[in-house]
């Protein structure tokens, strides 16, 4: 059956194309950097694959296919390289690529990282120094699992997350049984919590949690001190902050906490990892001036989730732009490519 979505891939695939062959990328004339923003990466066949966002994964096979890619088009940096080159006046490539991971999953160090050895590529690595080898997952994980677990029904009887299960997300179907959403809309579901402060969602998640019988899990989300170690020790993954708990640095965050969350993790990861930590990641791509201004004094660089390809004239090195990736727009190469366009 064709859908909606078939056509607009299909009336994208001229676009791409075009794109991926006349983009930014096959141009050498002006210096620029790409950042590149990958969070987890995990095949179809990995019981995590199923619970987790899909604009949050990339295939272990994808992910390959990326950095052979990404070999013949740019030259690799780690991103620290590229910072310094540009502060101490140092030649810089033309087009120079870094490669990011946020929130230092698991997976990066079970998939991830033999790929990143066997291709030797550098790559930056934003860890969450106080979440580091814990069970606590973040907290669009623990929404998600409360769909996965429980009835529509049951979610409605939430009073804070009822008003956000809004008309347009709650399909029903002929017989009046209320059916489950999918992914797509508990994505949507999880974006419109953002408007709530992050320890408020914890609180009610935790009550929700303990009302309904959904067990913590015990699982390991994220790496642990080890792997970084290990993966810091490669050589290969340089290791950067992503504030300590993961809270977003908004206007309204409390002075304190939010010093601490800048500060105490970058401390934090040095005393762990016995390098220095130069580079900082906003969480959720949050960022307010009172963030910046810390993030400038304590971090020779920081990057948003702001999309763009950095130029080098008058690009602010505590705002770096990125471009994300994930495997339903990055699965073939001229997809890929277009992506790096960054055209649309
Ligand atoms: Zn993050």
């Amino acid at each position: 059956m064709l859908t909606t979505q078939h056509l607009k891939n299909a009336a994208k695939a001229p676009l791409d194309t075009l794109a991926a062959q006349f983009g930014p990328h096959r141009r050498g004339k002006q210096q620029k950097l790409w950042t590149l923003m990958y969070h987890r990466i995990l095949p179809k066949s990995d019981p995590r694959y199923a619970s987790e966002e899909p604009g949050m994964i990339v295939a272990p096979d994808t992910f390959r296919q990326h950095l052979q890619q990404l070999k013949q088009l740019f030259t690799i940096l780690p991103l620290s390289e590229w910072v310094e080159r540009q502060q101490s006046g140092q030649a810089i490539p033309s087009n120079a690529c870094a490669i990011t991971f946020d929130d230092g999953w698991a997976d990066n160090y079970e998939y991830a990282f033999p790929i990143i050895q066997q291709e030797q590529v550098p790559v930056t690595l934003f860890a969450v120094s106080d979440m580091i080898g814990g069970t606590q997952q973040f907290w669009p994980n623990r929404v998600a699992r409360l769909f996965t677990h429980c009835s529509t029904e049951q979610l409605n009887e939430l009073n804070w997350l009822a008003p956000f299960l809004s008309a347009a997300t709650i399909r029903r179907s002929n017989s009046g049984a209320t059916e489950a959403l999918n992914a797509e809309q508990i994505s949507e579901v999880i974006q419109q919590l953002k408007s709530l402060p992050d320890n408020l969602i914890a609180s009610h998640l935790l009550e929700a949690e303990a009302e309904l019988g959904i067990d913590n899990d015990t699982s390991q989300p994220l790496v642990n001190w080890q792997q970084l170690r290990e993966m810091s020790d490669s050589g290969l993954v340089e290791i950067g902050s992503h504030t300590s708990h993961h809270f977003r640095l908004q206007q309204s965050l409390d002075p304190a906490v939010m010093a601490s969350e800048i500060i105490d993790s970058r401390q934090r990861l040095q005393d762990e990892l016995n390098k220095p930590v130069d580079l900082f990641c906003y969480p959720n791509g949050d960022v307010c001036p009172e963030a910046i201004k810390l993030a400038r004094e304590h971090y020779k660089a920081a990057v948003t989730t702001q999309r763009g390809i950095n130029y080098n004239k008058g690009q602010d090195l505590h705002q770096l732009l990125r471009i994300g990736v994930h495997q339903d727009i990055s699965n073939t190469a001229t997809k890929f490519q277009s992506r790096l366009a960054n055209w649309f």
